[in-house]
């Protein structure tokens, strides 16, 4: 047992994703040494995204204003959304540098085995959306999970008894199944937009 200023530090760090107790303890040795103003920086740094960041009222993506930088930017093509995940996922299809439109941040997928239902989705937000009538094309590029895909199962039969005139659309092409967007190149994705179907 170490102090308790120590422990306490190892114990919230051990509740972020994919840090077991041996990396905690690593990651809190490495704070203790570092120079305080490095300290300084990092704490504000952390209380900074929790205080200026908001979800963008149209597609939901992290924004420090009430529109984020797509959705304001009167070059993008605003008939086409893309159905994301998460904001890691739209700067992975942003660096394919091929797609112009929209779009759309579910915040999660699908996934029975961690307790996710379509609800816990920003799902009915996206369905009202479409009922606007302003977008005529969505292409759905939830991950090629068993989450990703089940979710996109679920959009896409949603999406169909709207009964509305929308193409839709999911990105296929030499995507490898399993694969989260945001593990993938440039080039692989760009060519899965392109071709989508
Ligand atoms: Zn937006």
């Amino acid at each position: 047992m170490y102090p308790q200023a120590l422990e306490s530090l190892i114990e919230e760090l051990k509740k972020m994703p994919g840090i077991g107790r041996k990396s905690a303890e690593r990651i809190a040795f490495y704070i203790l040494e570092m120079p305080s103003a490095d300290v300084l920086k990092l704490s504000s740094s952390i209380q900074r995204v929790k205080k200026e960041l908001f979800h963008c009222r149209i597609c939901n993506n992290l924004s420090d204003s009430e529109l984020c930088s797509i959705c304001r930017s009167p070059s993008r093509k605003r008939t086409t959304i893309c159905v994301v995940e998460n904001p890691r996922d739209i700067e992975a299809i942003e660096k394919s540098g091929v797609y112009e439109g929209l779009y759309y941040v579910l915040w999660g997928a699908i996934s029975p085995l961690q307790g996710i239902a379509p609800e816990d989705l920003k799902i009915g937000k996206l369905i009202s959306y479409l009922r606007s009538g302003k977008i005529k094309e969505v292409i759905i590029a939830t991950n090629f999970t068993p989450e990703g895909e089940s979710t996109a199962f679920f959009l896409r039969k949603k999406i169909a008894d709207l009964k509305l005139n929308i193409k839709l659309t999911r990105l296929s092409q030499g995507i490898p199944t399993g694969s989260s967007l945001e593990y993938l190149d440039e080039a692989t994705i760009g060519r899965a937009v392109e071709l989508r179907r």
